[in-house]
């Protein structure tokens, strides 16, 4: 099949596609509390019914990974795509305009919890891998389709459990994880993730001399946490190519101030949970805080500033609750390529080469040394109300994975 005919097809089979994607929304998956086994079933069937075998992993009660692998005509390459079932949670429905598990179909987009991250992702991978199963006597090598339930929540029970346990490796990662169509991501800042527990005697609201209030003890960490985001980032050969020359291109997609941001250190300061009553004088508050890092960062150098806080402050202590270092590819791998080149070909467009704001489970591949990259539809309303994806940018997507992936599984290492 030459590539225009698979190009074709897939504009053929839009209302098919389409129809995919709308199951899954309407398979509601929120992590928490994690329950996937709807979408998994979505997935699964689709593949079964294109003749697909389907494993079915599940190290946590209803969480399964599913992967389905086939191998081609002759030994090559091994090529691993990955997408995630777990969505965020949804608790303002009320302010939706859209049915959150509805798949409604509006204004040329289908909207939904995980419409964008990132059911529209892992349903076009598994189209693509469809896709590539028919042409599997063109192919060299291997194509394993993953996609995991824990990816909201760490990658423990997912990514990181497939890797640990499963032939899911291979030589090269493609993930479809939001972003924008015009960027190719190879790499990722990382993440420190963070607990202040302030803990006091307490008292009576009334006796505010007999004790330290908690609450007030955690609004001056929460005050000094701003610091962090001075500190300095190295910039090194490495990294030259990270976003030079798309910093545009990468507020367009991302709003004003995007480029920036991808090259500091931020904090959020996710939840402060603290104090029982009104009328009591709060012994407990723990505040949870999100610090991004950099490439060119590290987390030992926002842990050590998270420490200096905590020792200017009595009553408070500090639990770290995870640690990821940032993690990028060789932006010259041939997947980069690869995906660069059937994005121009498919979109018409200069497509930049570029790192990305959010982690994504393609930091376990790298981990594990095998290059990662990253490709998907615009980051649209990820995690606010409106969640949507646009149908005719996430057909090209389908179009560019499946181009990207053909003409890697062709070419022998
Ligand atoms: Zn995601």
């Amino acid at each position: 099949m030459t590539l225009e005919k698979l190009l074709k097809r897939i504009d053929d089979d839009r209302d098919e596609l389409v129809a995919l994607f709308q199951a899954l929304v309407r398979a509601p998956s929120p992590n928490p509390p994690g329950n996937t086994l709807d979408a998994a079933e979505v997935v699964s069937d689709f593949l079964k019914s294109k003749g697909l075998s389907v494993e079915v992993i599940e190290p946590l009660e209803n969480a399964p990974n599913l992967i389905s692998s086939f191998t081609c005509k002759d030994d090559g390459r091994h090529l691993v795509l990955n997408g995630h079932l777990d969505t965020y949670p949804c608790d303002d429905a009320d302010r939706w305009q859209y049915d959150p598990y509805g798949g409604t179909m509006a204004n040329g987009a289908v909207y939904g919890r995980g419409a964008s991250d990132m059911k529209a992702g892992t349903a076009a991978i598994a189209a693509v891998h469809a896709y590539l199963y028919t042409l599997r006597r063109e192919l060299k090598g291997k194509l394993t389709f993953t996609a995991v339930s824990d990816e909201e929540t760490g990658g423990k029970w997912g990514a990181q459990y497939l890797l640990e346990h499963h032939d899911v490796r291979g030589d090269c990662l493609l993930n479809s994880e939001p972003g924008g169509p015009t960027t190719v991501r190879f790499g990722e800042k990382g993440s420190l993730k963070l607990r202040f527990k302030v803990r006091t005697t307490g008292c009576h609201g009334a006796y505010t001399h007999k004790s330290r209030s908690a609450t007030k003890i955690a609004a001056s960490v929460v005050r000094a946490l701003p610091a962090i985001t001075e500190l300095p980032v190295e910039t090194s050969d490495n990294l030259g190519p990270m976003l030079t020359g798309s910093e545009a291109e990468f507020d367009r997609i991302h709003l004003p101030g995007a480029a920036e941001v991808l090259r500091k250190y931020t904090v959020n300061v996710g939840l402060i949970r603290g104090g029982v009553k009104m009328n009591m004088l709060p012994a407990n508050c723990d505040c949870d805080v999100d610090i991004r890092i950099p490439i060119g960062g590290t987390a030992a150098a926002a842990l050590q500033a998270a420490e200096e806080i905590v020792a200017q402050h009595d009553d408070v202590t500090l639990e770290v609750l995870s640690t990821d270092e940032p993690s990028w590819s060789d932006p010259g791998h041939p997947m980069v390529a690869a995906v660069q080149s059937a994005a121009a070909e498919v979109l018409g467009t200069p497509i930049h080469t570029v790192t990305s704001l959010g982690a994504t489970d393609a930091r376990f591949w790298r981990e594990a040394g095998v290059p990662a990259v990253t490709y998907g539809t615009t980051a649209t309303n990820v995690a606010m109300v409106d969640e949507h994806t646009d149908i005719d940018e996430w057909i090209n997507v389908i179009k560019v994975h499946a181009l990207a992936a053909y003409n890697y599984l062709r070419t022998t290492a």
